[in-house]
């Protein structure tokens, strides 16, 4: 791990780590105990981050432990390859489970016997009433619902149903096992839940062992009693499945007591963070997996070149409340460009090449100069860079016809080319069809380094370039938002509102030599450019960068018309 890599301990305050506190301080808990429970049905995205740094971020900091606990009670969903993607993706961004590593299938036999002891106990009966009409049967929000008649069943012919619905004699959706509860509760949550369904389904884990399957609700709680969980920590959409949670722990002989807490959960502008809509881009091949880079995905991100410790910065600064919200988009790119700005070596690239011939340079003269590497880490040294008469530099940093604030290049117009010298534009060559191909200019000896001459004379931009004696290819894949609007879907299909230009890929760019051999997923700044990472595609002699983040918001420029470099006249 790199020292941007490691995992900080100091995460503030908020109203669970007050509570975990207030817990600790009363003696209501020795250990603190929490989990972070997935349901491997999909790849964790960023929201999931904001759970996993709470789970094992405050049981840490008071010297408790984190479960990683899979909740895989649905396997018409679930699939291996999610279980190892959540596995990876945890620890990359930095959190360990240790020995800790559970599935809601570990606990199937004793989730029956306890279904059984709810039977036994007069709380829990077999239902056979159809769906629909059960649906109908719970009432809303201001009627009460209708007990069922099969609520009047003995414990006998309960217990007697419920084995055979174990034993696999019905057909899935026959029968259900349900809670005795309350069918007028003002909470729609304790009218009489569902604890077991039927589902004749493989499992990833018990193979073909069960045929009926426990709700989420039912396996949750019992989950956490089980591990020893003190705190279980989800989101808002929760609260009203606390009362019934609290009932099953108050009527089950469970070995522990757990606490469920609510958190707000974490909503970004532009960003979608439902497994249902992202598993949809996935398999209508909207993007091209679940780890492209503009995925809002731990492994999108991680391929993107965004560093789990960014990650982690930005889910702390977001915070824990009880509100719902929505972050900005820009902050999470602040946090990005934060850390890389700090680690990221500097370096040059021309995403859109134009030719600079340099006439009072000799033929076949190659010099070597020097280039800091970060300048915001001393330690990161210089590296020597190739000035010749023949070098690229972008082809937005030329206009012919440059409005007033435009000073980059034009022609008769000096400008410094960084760490290398002051050059003057005196020729514009056009091809047949008008388009500019080369520029020939001059240079001043003077000016080395990019230092200004001995006459004082001062230039107004500095733009960036590389020599075409030793300039390595690359293709540049530059994303934007994958939806174009800052609530995608609010109004109707979301899908519609996927941005047509999310991506935007430029071959033919031209690189300092020194990224030949840059390996996969390493984070440089192109000068005036913004973030790059190499991308997993890239081979030997096929360099693929992606974009991480421009320098400023490029998205608002985007929108306004202007280009992804700094404004004109700004460099
Ligand atoms: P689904 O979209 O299928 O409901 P989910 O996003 O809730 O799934 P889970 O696998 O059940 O996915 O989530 C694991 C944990 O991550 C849960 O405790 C859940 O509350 C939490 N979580 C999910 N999304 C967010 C989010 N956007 N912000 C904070 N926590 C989240
Ligand atoms: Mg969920």
């Amino acid at each position: 791990m790199s020292a941007a890599d490691t995992v900080t301990t100091d995460a503030g305050r908020d109203f669970i780590r007050d509570i975990i506190q207030e817990d600790i301080a009363a003696g209501r808990v020795a250990q603190v105990v929490t989990r972070f429970p997935p349901e491997p049905n999909g790849y964790l995205h960023i929201g999931h981050a904001k759970s996993i740094c709470l789970n094992f971020g405050a049981a840490a900091e008071v010297g408790g432990r984190c479960n990683l606990r899979f909740d895989d009670t649905n396997p018409a969903k679930e699939e291996q390859e999610y279980i190892d993607a959540i596995k990876q993706d945890v620890h990359w961004l930095g959190f360990d489970w240790g020995e800790h590593l559970h599935h809601a299938s570990d606990y199937f036999e004793q989730l029956y016997e306890w279904g059984e002891f709810l039977v036994r106990e007069g709380k829990a009966y077999v239902d056979d009433t159809p769906p629909d009409r059960m649906r109908s049967q719970r009432g809303t929000l201001t009627e009460p619902g209708q007990n069922s008649p099969d609520r009047y069943r003995s414990v006998e012919e309960n217990l007697d149903l419920f084995r055979r619905m174990r034993a696999g004699e019905f057909p899935n959706g026959a029968r259900v096992l349900r809670a005795k509860i309350d069918m007028a509760s003002p909470n729609m949550n304790l009218r009489d839940p569902v604890l077991y369904r039927i589902l004749h389904a493989e499992h990833p884990r018990t193979g073909n062992a069960w045929c009926i399957y426990p709700t989420y609700d039912y396996a949750h709680g019992q989950s956490d009693a089980i591990e020893g969980v003190t705190h279980s920590l989800c989101t808002l959409e929760f609260e009203d499945h606390r009362p019934l949670y609290d009932w099953l722990i108050e009527n089950l002989p469970v070995p522990s007591r757990p606490h469920q807490y609510e958190f707000a959960r974490l909503n970004i502008g532009y960003t979608v963070l439902s497994k249902r809509v992202l598993t949809r881009l996935v398999s209508e091949h909207r993007v091209a997996g679940w780890d492209d880079p503009r995925m809002p995905t731990l492994a999108g991100m991680r391929r993107r070149g965004v560093p789990a410790a960014a990650l982690r910065d930005f889910v702390k600064r977001s915070g824990i409340t009880k509100a719902n919200s929505v972050v900005e988009f820009s902050a999470f790119e602040y946090a990005v460009r934060e850390l890389l700005n700090r680690v990221a070596v500097r370096r040059m690239a021309v995403l859109r090449p134009l030719k600079l011939v340099i006439e009072n340079w000799p033929e076949g003269k190659t010099e070597t100069l020097e280039a800091i590497n970060n300048p915001e880490d001393p330690s990161a040294g210089t590296r020597p860079i190739t000035f010749g008469r023949e070098l690229y530099i972008e082809r937005e940093d030329f206009l012919e016809d440059p409005p007033k604030k435009f000073f980059r290049l034009a022609p008769g117009r000096e400008v410094r080319l960084r760490y290398g010298y002051f050059v003057t534009c005196r020729e514009v060559v056009k091809d047949a069809a008008g388009e500019v191909v080369a520029l020939r200019c001059t240079y001043d000896p003077a000016t080395r380094g990019g230092n200004a001459p001995p006459d004082g004379r001062k230039v107004q931009a500095t733009l960036h370039w590389v020599a075409a004696a030793d300039a390595v290819t690359a293709e540049m894949r530059l994303y934007n938002h994958l939806f174009a609007r800052p609530a995608p879907g609010a109004d109707g299909d979301i899908m519609a509102d996927i941005n047509p230009d999310s991506l935007e890929v430029l071959n033919g760019c031209l690189l300092e030599p020194a990224l030949a051999t840059a390996p996969v997923g390493e984070a440089v700044q192109f000068e005036r450019l913004g973030y790059f990472c190499v991308d997993l595609d890239s081979a030997p002699g096929r360099l693929v960068f992606n974009r991480t983040v421009g320098l400023r918001d490029t998205w608002a420029k985007v929108q306004a018309g202007g280009s992804p470099l700094p404004r004109r006249g700004g460099g």
